[in-house]
């Protein structure tokens, strides 16, 4: 997997800017931009850590002005010598540049300088995904939570809990091999609850990987109700105190509208499935599937109405969506009289017309994810690779767990133990799996 050929890639994004990054790693980074570099004798001698500036000049050319930081191995990103050539900001000029390089070494794959890194021992696999989710972060929490992970949050987390483990394998390991000896015996009570602390700690991971999900992909929220009862109006309203996410969002064939806001920090995307009702048409049946996916993949549903449901119509929306998904809201207040509002018991009542609701609506959405910051910085699992690998680590315990009830020898409980362990040290990266590895890094920008 762990190639050290030298590679490059622009590392700033497409476009016009001030200036463009192109980053040259391997093990002759330095060599290799020293052929288009002039002074070149200068930049082979430069030490790591500094900056030198010079000329970029290739078949004879000048391409551009630059200034290059060097970087010697082990003290890079990389962990690899590195070059980051800083040159300006056009894209033919750092076109030409990369064309220059590229004559005698190779365009990065995606993520695989953060591979690299990760290969190299710079960081652990928790720390290389929060590399990308701080680049993709947009808004103030996702941000955060990706800063602590970078930090080795989770991963002090994990290690801890690893040692634990490590500790109770260790201590059932010894009375294997020392069976016949003088070695005290194991209180298996203790043991028993030792595992089951462990297993309780690893649920509460899990059920906080969730917000964890949240934070970093968004709160999903999606609208249901008639036409014209007012859930455009109520998005309009929210994104009014708020901030609007602008993001291309790709796909042109969607049967729903998708938008993004920033909720005091935590990232929502809404969900318009207009058209979800019953229809005989089978272009629109196909929409529906993908609307009804829509929902079933939704952290919230929020229900409009505005009063002129009747209810069969109710039933239609609701059916099928579990109950503490669905929050219902009565909208259209200011037309309605007090007396019709309190009918409404289990509603918020809002007028996206004088704002009246508005507030409460953002409250209940916030509910699910609001963390303390003790919470965040705490470590939490931010995608489902390390969700399902905790969950298999906590398989496995319940098996030790059943080998010590069910008196089956130690054999079985060491085994089940060191499947556990090997799980929990998945989330933080002993991975060799090329393709597990690949998967990973693929996600990446290309010069990350
Ligand atoms: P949607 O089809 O459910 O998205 O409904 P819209 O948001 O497009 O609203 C339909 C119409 O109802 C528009 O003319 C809105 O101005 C109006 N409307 C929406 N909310 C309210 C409200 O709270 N009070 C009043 N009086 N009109 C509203």
């Amino acid at each position: 997997m762990y190639h050290d050929d030298t590679i490059t890639a622009l590392a700033t994004p497409v476009g016009v800017g001030a200036l463009h990054i192109i980053r040259v790693s391997g093990k002759d980074a330095i060599e290799q931009v020293a052929k288009i570099f002039k002074p070149s004798k200068k930049l082979l001698k430069t030490a790591g850590n500094s900056v030198i500036y010079g000329k970029i000049v290739s078949q004879g050319k000048l391409l551009d002005e630059v200034v290059c930081t060097v970087f010697r191995a082990p003290h890079s990103f990389t962990g690899e010598d590195s070059v980051e050539i800083s040159c300006h900001g056009s894209m033919f000029v750092a076109d030409s540049i990369l064309s220059a390089l590229q004559e005698n070494i190779r365009l990065a794959n995606p993520g695989e300088f953060t591979l690299r890194a990760y290969l190299n021992g710079k960081m652990d696999l928790t720390q290389a995904e929060a590399v990308n989710d701080v680049i993709q972060s947009k808004t103030k929490m996702s941000q955060s939570l990706a800063l602590n992970q970078l930090e080795g949050s989770l991963y002090a987390r994990i290690s801890k809990l690893i040692a634990i483990l490590t500790q109770a394998r260790v201590q059932v390991e010894l009375e294997i091999d020392f069976l016949d000896d003088d070695v005290p015996e194991i209180d298996l009570t203790k043991l028993r609850s030792d595992i089951e602390d462990l297993k309780a700690e690893l649920e509460g991971l899990v059920v906080s990987g969730q917000q964890g999900r949240i934070i970093r992909e968004g709160l999903k929220v999606s609208l249901i109700g008639k036409p014209n009862v007012g859930k455009s109006s109520i998005f309009n309203k929210l994104l009014e105190t708020e901030r609007a996410i602008v993001t291309p969002i790709p796909g042109t064939t969607r049967d729903f509208l998708e938008e993004e806001l920033s909720l005091d920090g935590y990232l929502v995307r809404f969900y318009d499935t207009a058209g979800i009702r019953a229809t005989a048409d089978t272009v629109e049946k196909m929409g529906i599937s993908r609307s009804l996916e829509v929902i079933q993949n939704s952290d919230y549903i929020l229900y409009v109405t505005d009063g002129s449901d009747s209810q069969e119509e109710y039933a239609d929306f609701v059916s099928g969506i579990e109950a503490d998904k669905l929050i219902k809201v009565i909208n259209k207040t200011d037309l309605l009289s007090q007396e019709e509002v309190t009918k409404y018991s289990d509603y918020i009542p809002s007028s996206a017309m004088t704002e009246a609701g508005i507030e409460q609506l953002k409250h209940e959405l916030l509910k699910k994810i609001k963390l303390s910051d003790n919470e965040l910085s705490s470590g939490l699992l931010t995608n489902s690779r390390q969700v399902n690998a905790v969950k298999k680590c906590i398989e496995s315990l319940e098996q030790a767990i059943g080998s010590i009830d069910n008196f089956m020898g130690y054999e079985f409980t060491a085994f089940d133990l060191k499947e556990a362990s090997a799980y929990l040290e998945e989330v933080v990266g002993q991975i060799t799996d090329d393709d597990l590895l690949n998967n990973i890094f693929s996600n990446f920008c290309i010069g990350k």
